[in-house]
């Protein structure tokens, strides 16, 4: 039977990454020989999946420079940014305490710490979390060129804002300014669609690399851990956004998340919610209908700050290996871990792992063995790339009901399932 079936790049990046999981069982099941060692999981594969984070990377302080710079020098009116800003930071720090809450809540319940089995000893890498006065700090930078090159987002966040401000305030010659911009803006998008053909094949790669080379032991012993994780994190994902965006902004949480597919795919196969802002800028403005004025600022500032996901395996990890070294938090003890998951959510960027290491600074100081850490790090790595997913919907989902309070959500462009299809979706015929 010959039928024509239209193929979206989201749907070829679906297909890439089942296929990806495929292949790598198959190699996990063989005990991934020599051969595909050298070949294809620390070959191919490796230098495909690599090359593709690295392309995803390229991208990403250039469109959060450019994309911000746009955003802040089109507010006509500056007030606008101040209250942006301040309900944007208000939202993202009150759903990080909601899912951090939920989380202890979990841990203090369903005890999964009780029991554990630690897996083969691992060695831990712990460095010390940025104290929240040195983050305040850091925003502000003495080099912006130098806070590009290391790619640090807070103090790009905060030269963009002011230079486009200054854009604005100098009249004709801003004028110039501003459609340089917006012209250089339109390129880098024409090269997050170029980057992007690239995917299938990225995401193919670093699907197979993970299922061939994690080991189900692992899980089995924590599988309690695991299961809690996972099952607070689509609590927060598929009951707690919804809801708030019903309640704080009558919208359909039903379209909203069924527009929100090529974000969560990127997110789960890079763990980076840095690595994700092209796709989640390009899904909120072109699928969702919020304005580049809005969402340049929201997005970026929200891989850097809003760590939903990240503050829930925080919680249940916490939790967790306080009850596997029989130490009895206090409600005191909770709350600061709460405070200090918050805060530190702040400082640190969405790349991968990055969860982890705040997590030793927030053990410290509620006097847990930071060693800890050791026992939850063979299985972070499934858990990292699913926490991702949530901390972008997070941001996605604050940008969307910002947009909304300030009437720059076009409502045409929500409620349309097609709207905007990702990265021109070239539309490919295949035969099958
Ligand atoms: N990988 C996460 C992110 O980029 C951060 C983490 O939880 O480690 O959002």
């Amino acid at each position: 039977m010959v039928s024509v079936q239209k193929l979206s790049l989201s749907a070829k990046i679906f297909i890439a990454m089942i296929l990806g999981a495929i292949a790598g069982l198959a190699l996990n099941i063989a005990g991934n020989p020599e051969w595909s060692q050298v070949w294809l999981t620390d070959g191919v594969f490796k230098v495909v999946g690599q090359i593709f984070i690295s392309l995803l990377k390229m991208l990403v302080v250039p469109l959060v420079f450019v994309s911000l710079v746009c955003g802040a020098s089109s507010l006509s009116d500056p007030k606008m940014l101040g209250r942006v800003g301040g309900k944007t930071i208000v939202l993202y720090l009150l759903t990080t305490a909601i899912a951090v809450t939920m989380a202890l809540t979990a841990a203090v319940i369903f005890k999964p710490g009780i029991g554990a089995q630690p897996i083969a000893s691992v060695e831990t890498q712990i460095s010390e979390a940025t104290p929240f006065t040195q983050v305040l700090i850091n925003m502000v930078p003495t080099n912006p060129i130098a806070a590009m090159a290391d790619g640090q987002m807070l103090p790009i966040i905060f030269f963009a804002v002011l230079l486009g401000i200054s854009i604005t305030l100098s009249k004709e010659i801003g004028v110039r300014v501003s459609d340089w911009f917006k012209d250089m803006n339109a390129v880098i998008m024409k090269l997050v669609t170029l980057v992007m053909r690239f995917a299938p094949y990225g995401v193919f790669s670093l699907i197979a690399i993970l299922a061939a080379t994690s080991s189900v032991e692992s899980f089995a012993a924590l599988g309690k851990y695991v299961v809690r994780v996972f099952a607070v994190l689509f609590i927060h994902a598929l009951l707690v956004y919804p809801l708030i965006l019903s309640m704080l902004g009558r919208l359909s949480p039903f379209k909203f998340l069924a527009k929100l597919r090529a974000v969560a795919l990127f997110a789960f196969t890079t763990a980076s919610s840095n690595a994700t802002i092209p796709v989640t800028l390009e899904t909120v403005e072109k699928r969702i209908g919020v304005s580049n004025k809005i969402a340049s600022f929201t997005v970026p500032l929200g891989a850097t700050i809003n760590m939903d996901g990240t503050a829930i395996m925080q919680g249940i990890a916490t939790g967790f290996i306080a009850q596997y070294y029989g130490i009895d938090l206090s409600v005191n003890q909770y709350l600061l871990v709460v405070v200090m998951v918050i805060l530190a959510s702040i400082g640190t960027a969405g790349v991968p792992s990055v969860g982890l290491v705040v997590l030793a600074g927030v053990l410290g100081q509620v006097g847990l063995p930071a060693e800890g850490i050791a026992l939850i790090l063979g299985v972070d790595r499934l858990l990292d790339m699913t926490r991702t997913v949530v901390n972008v919907s997070g941001d996605s989902m604050v940008t969307t009901l910002v947009a909304k309070s300030e009437g720059e959500l076009d409502m045409d462009i929500f409620n349309d399932p097609d709207a905007g299809l990702i990265f021109d979706e070239e539309e490919v015929k295949v035969q099958v």
